[in-house]
């Protein structure tokens, strides 16, 4: 099987470590305008050999794992020169501008929008790991445009993956994962940010910084590369998701201020039911 990975970072890296566990014969094909990158996957075999993108005509997978604005232009071309048989994927945090795109090419029956739910704020090879979508969640939109025989072959890999396969529309994904990624971001970035400018003046407030403070910014360490234009394609929803959470930061800001400790004391009781839906998304 000859898989190809364009974008040989955290998300095509990962992919191609499962791949080669998977199928062992497999020669993985890296092609990343990221010279670095390259020889990075090259020496730690995440890759088999580096390509260009004239070389995806004998594919048999294609993987689209680059920034989504850089996907916008990538994946038409990937399109333009792929085999019949040749099943293409791309995995970018966005859905909606990427299905417009390739929405009236000739090869779009070859190609399967997928977002798996899975990653960490690292990028790169060197961020690659194994396993990583083991019991994680795969959005799949509008599937029904994809070759009905391509799809399985897609379908078969993401199960050897262990992944679990979730249906959607392109709308639906973009407005939901606004928040519960895109906004996940923002938060953690404006939160660095508020930390950061206090720090200036005052020395010892990283001395006194737990772990809670840790794993609530710990997104804010996320690529700006990639969460750009991530936030640019989804600017209506993201912007929409903004103005609720800054409402709700106010009205706490306003109990505070009016000494409403009842208030302040049930608004947080009422979120702590967070801890059963993440329980549930947790469970198998
Ligand atoms: P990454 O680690 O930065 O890897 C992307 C790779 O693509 C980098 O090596 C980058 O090089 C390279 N690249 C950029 N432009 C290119 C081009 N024109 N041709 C070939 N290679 C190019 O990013 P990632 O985290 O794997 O994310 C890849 C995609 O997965 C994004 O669309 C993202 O939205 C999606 N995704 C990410 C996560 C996550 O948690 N990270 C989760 C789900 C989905 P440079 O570094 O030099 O730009």
């Amino acid at each position: 099987m000859k898989i190809y990975i364009i974008g040989i970072g955290l998300i095509g890296g990962s992919m191609a470590l499962d791949i080669k566990k998977l199928y062992p014969d497999s020669i993985i094909y890296g092609i990343d305008n990221n010279e670095n990158h390259l020889q990075e996957a090259l020496a730690m075999g995440i890759v088999d050999t580096g390509a260009t993108m004239d070389n995806v005509t004998d594919a048999d997978f294609v993987i689209v794992s680059v920034p989504v604005d850089v996907a916008l232009v990538v994946l038409p071309k990937v399109l333009d020169v792929v085999a019949d048989d040749t099943i293409v994927f791309e995995v970018g945090s966005t859905k909606m501008p990427i299905c417009l795109a390739v929405a009236n090419h000739p090869k779009r029956r070859n190609f399967i929008a997928t977002h798996p739910i899975a990653g960490t704020e690292f990028s790169g090879p060197s961020a690659a790991i194994n396993g990583l979508y083991q019991g994680k969640t795969n959005i799949i939109c509008e599937v029904e445009k994809t070759a009905f025989k391509l799809q399985e072959k897609a379908l078969q890999l993401f199960a050897a993956m262990g992944m679990r396969i979730r249906y959607m529309d392109p709308k639906s994904h973009d407005k939901h994962i606004a928040y519960v990624s895109h906004l996940s971001h923002i938060s953690a970035f404006m939160l660095g940010k508020t930390v950061i400018n206090k720090e200036k003046d005052e020395q010892d407030i990283f001395d006194m910084a737990g772990s809670g403070f840790e794993s609530t910014v710990r997104l804010a360490k996320s690529s700006p590369a990639m969460w750009t234009p991530i936030f640019k394609q989804n600017k209506k929803q993201v912007v929409k998701t903004l103005e609720e959470y800054i409402s709700n930061l106010s009205n706490f800001k306003e109990l505070l201020e009016r000494e409403d400790y009842d208030a302040i004391y049930n608004e947080m009781q009422s979120v702590n039911k967070i801890k059963e839906i993440l329980n549930g998304i947790k469970a198998p």
